[in-house]
C-alpha cells in the first residue's frame, strides 16, 4: 500500500504552501484522486489523520474528488469513461485511445487561519 507515501507527499506540500501564505493552521484540504492510481479512499483518510499529527494539517478535515477514468479516441474524437485500462473506443472500436483524466493526484486547494501576527 503506497497510501502512506501518497499522504506524506501531501502533508509535505501542505507544510511548505502554508508556510508561504503565513497559514498557522490548516482546517480542510482538497485532493483529487483519479481512479487509475488505484488508491484506497478510506486508507488515504486514515493515514491523513495519524500523520498530520504534529504538523499544520492536525485536526484537518480531508475531502477527496475522485476523478473517473476517461479516454479519449483519436480515430473519432469520442470521449468516453472506462473501466481500468479497457481502452477500446465504444463508437467506432478504435484501440488507439488515450487516458485523458483518473491519473490525477493533487492538493487541489487548502483552508486554514493565518497566524495571529499576520498584519496583511
Ligand atoms: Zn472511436
Amino acid at each position: 500500500m503506497h497510501e502512506t507515501a501518497v499522504v506524506a507527499g501531501i502533508l509535505g506540500i501542505l507544510e511548505r504552501s502554508a508556510s508561504a501564505e503565513s497559514i498557522a493552521r490548516i482546517t480542510s484540504v482538497r485532493i483529487k484522486v483519479g481512479r487509475l492510481r488505484g488508491l484506497d479512499v478510506r486508507q488515504l483518510v486514515g493515514a491523513f489523520e495519524i500523520m498530520a499529527e504534529g504538523t499544520r494539517a492536525e485536526g484537518a478535515r480531508l475531502v477527496i474528488d475522485e476523478v473517473a477514468v476517461s479516454a479519449r479516441c483519436p480515430s473519432c474524437e469520442e470521449t468516453f469513461e472506462t473501466k481500468g485500462w479497457n481502452l477500446a473506443c465504444p463508437k467506432c472500436g478504435s484501440t488507439e485511445a488515450e487516458i485523458v483524466a483518473g491519473r490525477e493526484l493533487h492538493v487541489e486547494d487548502f483552508q486554514g487561519t493565518r497566524e495571529a501576527s499576520d498584519g496583511a
